[in-house]
């Protein structure tokens, strides 16, 4: 059976009907039938080709939720009708070094990346290996979980593995879809959180997720004020920002971990890195054992994407939303 979805055919063209003969379903292989799937940053810079990586047809979606609808003969933990989420990997090498240690997401010998040459989830269905669908708790509204397969596991992974602690204070920078999940997180850990945006419009919203102080650097001093303060800020946004002014802002032995993808190179001064012991780390989407950590913590806690919901056929108003940045916070896509 054909599956139906929906692509672009050239770089930043409007999304229209496609369908498709899946491939073979390999041993390793389960199918999922798409019924959510979230509309995402990179989707965009992929539609764009923004990397080069880019084939056509595209079919984006990478924050998929759906149910096993078939399993290959090698899989023995999913069955028929369960609950899974695919976030940005579908697949990876498994038996390499970081594999082998559960950080399949930096697996350095074969990634597969849900839509980087093969079709991704705004569709009636998609094939990933197995490893790569992650049941969703029972508890968790499938209908929210979308986002937390990327902009989720993108927030979350460093703050686990850059050891966040209780008692920390922690920034977010950017109160958006990566950073209104990244702000309940770090509440969450029991850190205390300050919100950085460029001006005071999202403060209550930043405090009713969990922010105990909010920053606006436009045209104020407060970032400055902040010198020597936090152990550790997150970067959500996709701008290019004085990272300096942020690396000031990081007390002795500080993180600034960047997680959106700045436009142009880092420009850093040395000596408050080297002098203070700072840091400066990337960080990305998870890998399999984080994401499902995640996604207990997310259900045990209360952590929820603030989400629009869109009619699968209404992808482009969905996209030109998310696009023109007025979507609060993530979009969603139901089929
Ligand atoms: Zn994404
Ligand atoms: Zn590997």
């Amino acid at each position: 059976m054909k599956v139906q979805a929906y692509a672009v055919m050239s770089p930043k063209s409007e999304l229209v009907p496609f369908e498709y003969d899946p491939k073979p379903l390999n041993p390793q292989e389960v199918e999922v039938r798409v019924q959510y799937c979230g509309v995402c940053h990179s989707d965009l810079g992929m539609i764009n080709n923004d990397w080069g990586i880019s084939t056509y047809p595209l079919i984006p979606g990478h924050e998929v939720v759906g149910e096993i609808a078939a399993v290959g003969e090698q899989v023995n933990d999913l069955k028929v009708g369960q609950r899974v989420g695919v976030g940005w990997q579908s697949g990876s090498c498994q038996v390499c070094h970081y594999c082998r240690r559960g950080k399949e997401h930096l697996c350095v010998v074969h990634q597969e990346e849900t839509i980087v040459g093969r079709h991704g989830g705004w569709a009636d269905s998609l094939r990933v290996q197995s490893h790569f669908a992650i049941p969703l708790p029972e508890n968790l509204d499938p209908s929210l979980a979308g986002p937390l397969m990327c902009a989720g596991s993108t927030v979350w992974t460093p703050m686990i593995h850059y050891d966040v602690r209780p008692g920390m204070k922690t920034a977010v920078l950017g109160v958006g879809g990566l950073g209104h999940l990244a702000v309940q997180f770090l509440a969450k850990f029991g850190t205390d959180v300050t919100a950085i945006s460029s001006s005071h419009n999202k403060e209550e919203e930043a405090r009713q997720l969990g922010a105990t102080d909010f920053i606006a650097t436009r045209g104020t001093d407060e970032l400055a004020k902040a010198a020597n303060r936090f152990d550790f800020i997150i970067s959500t946004v996709s701008a290019d920002v004085d990272w300096n002014q942020y690396i000031a802002a990081l007390a002795p032995e500080g993180r600034l971990c960047i997680v959106g993808v700045p436009e142009s190179e880092l420009k850093l001064a040395p000596f408050p890195i080297f002098h203070e012991q700072r840091s400066v780390s990337g960080g990305r989407a998870g890998a399999p054992g984080d994401t499902a950590a995640m996604l207990e913590f997310c259900t045990k806690h209360g952590v929820a994407p603030m989400c629009e919901q869109f009619d699968m056929k209404d992808v482009n108003q969905a996209v030109d939303r998310v696009r023109s940045g007025k979507v609060r916070y993530r979009a969603v896509l139901a089929s």
